[in-house]
């Protein structure tokens, strides 16, 4: 049985590209793996925002988790903040860290742009995403393809603490899915769909109502051309368009250009956005019943119990190991 990890951070709201990349393919360990899943409130907290709000969207997360088919009973699911190793772990992997190493983090210079006003926690918080993983001896993490570089530092910093100081952690692997691991906006298929985009018509919102759901759909950006193929490079809004429809309807992508070959592009914009609306149809009709009760906080007070037992040992042997003492 092994050992899975992942969070999700509670800003915004969560996006197509972060169901299909992440969410999504969480559901199958449960299966068969012991599976940690987490609000990573702590990392939410790295740009300026407003205390309710976060408090609101951490427990809409949670919600969406369980609506998306994380079982309470098969998996953990907790909040980063309520299993305090993570702060004490992320402050003593921030002294096995480099400066250099965080500096070359491409989110970082993304959302960070270079600017002196940026919090110290935007910097130093791939640290705490790589004890996140590392404090539950993580064997897989299921993440979508912008992950991939925090993950390779996590196996960095993993890798190091265990020669410099004693073999402690299991070193983590990626789990990246084939299709759908990078959901481009939909008002520009070069960049990828974020919760942080500026314009609503970059993300479909697992919460928003069909009419919208399609609306955005109809006017996603693609080419002047007609002809329908996979091509990332040239055909970045169709080759999207594809790829959502691939993950949603199970169908691969040389099964859907045939399918649509000759029809035109907005055959295709409208079966996907229909597509779309019948797959997160049950995830909103689920959420909706968890939102009128009080279930949730009974799940993350379970989960917070669970986490803390998981993280507490090895927390213990990485003081020990750098040399601190416990009384
Ligand atoms: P933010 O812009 O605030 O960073 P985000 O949309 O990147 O938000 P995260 O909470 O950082 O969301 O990521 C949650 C998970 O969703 C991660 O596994 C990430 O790799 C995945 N993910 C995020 N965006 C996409 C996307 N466009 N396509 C596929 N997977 C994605
Ligand atoms: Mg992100």
């Amino acid at each position: 049985m092994a050992r899975v990890f992942s969070g999700m951070q509670p800003t915004g709201d969560l996006h197509l590209g972060n169901y299909l990349g992440a969410l999504k393919h969480f559901i199958p360990y449960q299966e068969k793996d012991d599976c940690y899943f987490c609000v990573v409130d702590l990392h939410a907290l790295t740009v300026p925002g407003d205390p309710e709000a976060l408090r609101k969207k951490s427990l809409e997360l949670a919600m969406l988790y369980v609506a998306a088919g994380v079982d309470p009973n098969k998996a953990t699911l907790f909040l980063q903040s309520n299993n305090s190793a993570h702060a004490e772990a992320a402050w003593l992997m921030q002294c096995v860290a480099k400066f250099g190493e965080l500096g070359r983090m491409t989110q970082f210079k993304d959302k960070g742009q270079g600017s002196e006003s940026v919090t110290t926690g935007l910097f130093t918080y791939p640290v705490l995403m790589a004890v996140d993983i590392l404090l539950y001896n993580t064997d897989e993490v299921p993440v979508g393809e912008d992950q991939k570089q925090h993950l390779e530092l996590a196996r960095n910093l993993a890798e190091r603490f265990n020669r410099q100081y004693e073999e402690i952690f299991t070193i983590p692997e990626p789990r990246i899915p084939d299709t759908g691991a990078r959901i481009m906006g939909l008002d520009n298929p070069e960049k990828k769909m974020s919760k942080s985009a500026a314009s609503p018509a970059n993300y479909v919102m697992l919460l928003e109502d069909e009419k919208t759901i399609m609306k955005k759909f109809k006017r996603a950006v693609t080419d002047s051309d007609t002809e329908i193929r996979f091509d990332p490079e040239q055909k970045a809004g169709i080759s999207n368009l594809l790829s959502i429809m691939s993950v949603v309807t199970g169908k691969s992508i040389p099964a859907l250009i045939e399918e649509y070959q000759g029809r035109g592009y907005g055959h295709l914009k409208v079966d996907t956005g229909e597509a779309v609306i019948e797959a997160l149809r049950p995830i909103q009709q689920r959420y909706q019943a968890l939102a009128k009760s009080n279930e949730i906080e009974a799940i993350l007070t379970q989960g917070a119990i669970k986490a803390r037992e998981a993280t507490s040992e090895t927390l213990a042997k990485m003081k020990h190991a750098m040399g601190l003492v416990t009384f």
